[in-house]
């Protein structure tokens, strides 16, 4: 089976897919790494990130064990990331590669997790169940920046640009041409605004019950 979520920056969506991930023994992969992988080796080989040739070329060499990677967290990256995520030739590669993830299923593993922006939409439309996570701008970017003052000891300047960052990459992935940030129409909603970590989890764990008690799945 195969479990999809998506939603914005900072929603929870990290979190509650690794809780899922292990109370259901699934695979989980965190396909905004991939994004991220691909804009380091983009940044540390010089390539211009919006010519689509040079990024593809990259992203053919790209590998899912790339994303073992501490220096690929930081908006700084993210935001490169999103740049590159507009440029189709890039997108098709990383989406075989994601495919290929779930089709790499085995025991003791019952399926697999992939959280994102285009999970639910392009790359697991026949997903078991899906989710969207959402949560209001205004707490999205205040546990951005608890994670980046955790991470660094980060500047003030450094904080307050960290909210533009994420805005305007939340812009650009919703506006995108191509696989946009969007809930598939199938998909749940969960705001996790007001919900603290257990709450948002055991409400995600409950639709996913729902969801294979549906589908016949039995665990
Ligand atoms: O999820 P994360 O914030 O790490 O993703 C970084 C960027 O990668 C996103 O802002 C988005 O532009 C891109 N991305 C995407 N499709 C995905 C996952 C991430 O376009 N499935």
């Amino acid at each position: 089976m195969i479990i999809a979520i998506d939603g914005p920056a900072g929603a929870g969506k990290g979190t509650i897919s690794e809780y899922l991930a292990m109370k259901f023994d699934l695979m989980y992969l965190d396909t905004g790494l991939l994004y991220r992988a691909l804009a380091k080796r983009v940044m540390t080989e010089k390539v211009d990130p919006t010519d689509p040739i040079a990024v593809a070329n990259i992203a053919r060499t790209i590998r899912v064990e790339e994303v073992d990677d501490h220096a690929l967290r930081g908006e700084e990256i993210a935001a490169i990331a999103s740049q590159i995520a507009v440029i189709n030739e890039a997108r098709t590669i990383l989406n075989d590669l994601q495919r290929t993830f779930c089709r790499s299923v085995k025991p003791p593993y019952k399926g697999a997790i992939l959280d994102g922006r285009d999970i639910g939409t392009v790359i697991c439309p026949e997903a078991t169940c899906k989710l969207f996570i959402t949560a209001r701008p205004e707490i999205r970017n205040q546990r951005r920046l608890l994670e980046t003052q955790m991470r660094i000891d980060a500047s003030h300047e450094v904080v307050s640009s960290i909210s533009q960052k994420i805005a305007e990459r939340d812009q650009r992935d919703t506006a995108r041409k191509i696989a946009p940030l969007t809930p598939a129409p199938d998909a749940i909603i969960i705001d996790t605004s007001d919900l603290t970590i257990d709450e948002a989890c055991t409400k995600a764990a409950l639709y996913v019950e729902k969801c294979l008690l549906q589908s016949g799945n039995i665990y």
